[in-house]
């Protein structure tokens, strides 16, 4: 029996991996569910998985938890810290779906107890990713990708050495706007954002599908996942979505990974490491798919590509402050406060303001730090969308 834990288990991820464990019950000892708001989600999951514990991210959903947990003889805890501990009881397999900055110590912990850390929480890596490989290493445990397109990447990479590797391709849907004139994109409201094309997720990525800073996350995710040169990483728009990362050998050969735009394959590759299983997931059909197109991605439409390369440029923990003002800045959006585009320019100058000091973002990658780093990006990103 694994023993599974799922950190962000209400969300589009967590419920995608809920999925897979509920087809198998016997397969899996449950030991932690985490989740925010949802609590009814969240206790209804718990009782059919009998969790061990079932924590909520917010002390005011605390009673809420209780009494729908009671008499299950399911533990229940609330907070930061008690994520925090719920990550570091003993567990085979750790997924980290929690959205957000907040997904980075609950996943560190994991780490610490030797688990295997499914990682969809993207923000991990490019907030602190050498402290996130650095931890996996010390404490012998494994980061296996569950982004799709790093997923992918890693499937392509069975068997090959990272030297003979000339470049990695993520591909892009383009998200809700791709085909907007650019005129248009100033008045795109939230709601417009949050619907994808072709992947059915959480609010705040669809958003940054959108916008491309997806993209741009997943592009510091590679570096730092993969450990390989900045400029050996490209994105590519392929609006159908099926060819989810590329990755081009010396011999000149790509080996493209191709799949339906389902979650539950990337999860379910990530779960059954090292070895393949079923999956219930669509058989794609290539005849009636037909073409698979793919276009340049254009940086005067999305920023947030060009803004991702200088943060790989500049390494240290840029990333941590890039993540928090970009977060900061989509709350605005959400609220209505800034336009769709000023999203980019939120960010840009918030890391134009913190890396005029030196000191702020050249510290040493520490959970500290990060935190640190995080905190200053998102004060100093409030007071630009408040004060200008
Ligand atoms: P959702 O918004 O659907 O779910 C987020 C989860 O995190 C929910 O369980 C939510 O709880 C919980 N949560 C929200 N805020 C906090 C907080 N401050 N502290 C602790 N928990 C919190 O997100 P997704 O499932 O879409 O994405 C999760 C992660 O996976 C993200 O990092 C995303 O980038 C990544 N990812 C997602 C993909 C997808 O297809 N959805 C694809 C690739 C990567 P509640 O809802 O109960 O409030
Ligand atoms: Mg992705």
């Amino acid at each position: 029996m694994k023993r599974v834990s799922i950190f962000g288990a209400t969300g589009s991820i967590g419920q995608n991996t809920i999925d897979l464990i509920a087809r198998a019950p016997e397969d899996y000892h449950v030991v932690a569910l985490s989740g925010g708001r949802n609590v009814a989600q969240l206790s209804e999951d718990a009782r059919n998985l009998r969790a061990e514990v079932a924590v909520t991210a917010y002390a005011d959903c605390l009673d809420d938890l209780r009494v729908a947990l009671a008499g299950s003889g399911i533990e229940v805890a609330a907070g930061e810290a008690a994520l925090i501990e719920a990550a570091a009881r003993p567990a085979d397999w750790v997924m980290s779906a929690i959205v957000g900055a907040a997904g980075l110590a609950p996943g560190l912990m994991a780490l610490q107890q030797g688990a295997t850390l499914a990682l969809a929480n993207k923000e991990s890596m490019v907030c602190a990713g050498p402290l996130m490989m650095a931890t996996a290493k010390a404490h012998g445990g494994t980061i296996l990708p569950v982004d799709s397109e790093h997923s992918a990447v890693f499937q392509a990479l069975v068997g090959e050495r990272m030297e003979d590797v000339e470049r990695i391709i993520l591909t892009a849907s383009g998200g809700a706007f791709r085909d907007w004139p650019m005129e248009q994109l100033a008045q795109a409201t939230p709601e417009q954002a949050a619907t994808h094309p072709n992947w059915d997720m959480g609010q705040r990525i669809t958003i940054d599908s959108a916008s491309m800073f997806n993209k741009a996350l997943e592009l510091i995710e590679t570096r730092e996942f993969f450990q390989i040169d900045p400029a050996k990483i490209e994105a590519v728009v392929h609006p159908e979505s099926l060819i989810h990362a590329l990755v081009g050998f010396r011999d000149g050969a790509l080996m493209a990974h191709v799949g339906p735009s389902d979650m539950r394959h990337a999860i379910g590759y990530a779960l059954h490491h090292p070895e393949r299983r079923d999956l219930p997931v669509e058989r794609l059909d290539l005849v009636k798919i037909g073409a698979l197109t793919f276009r340049a991605p254009d940086e005067l439409r999305w920023p947030a590509l060009r803004l991702a390369r200088e943060v790989m440029q500049a390494g240290g923990l840029c990333g941590a402050v890039f993540n928090a003002a970009k977060e900061v800045a989509m709350d605005a959006f959400i609220d209505r406060r800034i336009g769709f585009l000023q999203m980019a320019q939120v960010v840009e100058e918030v890391l134009s303001r913190l890396s005029a000091h030196p000191g702020n973002l050249d510290a040493a990658i520490s959970l500290d730090n990060v935190r640190h780093a995080d905190h200053l990006a998102r004060e100093t990103a409030d007071d630009y969308i408040t004060n200008g």
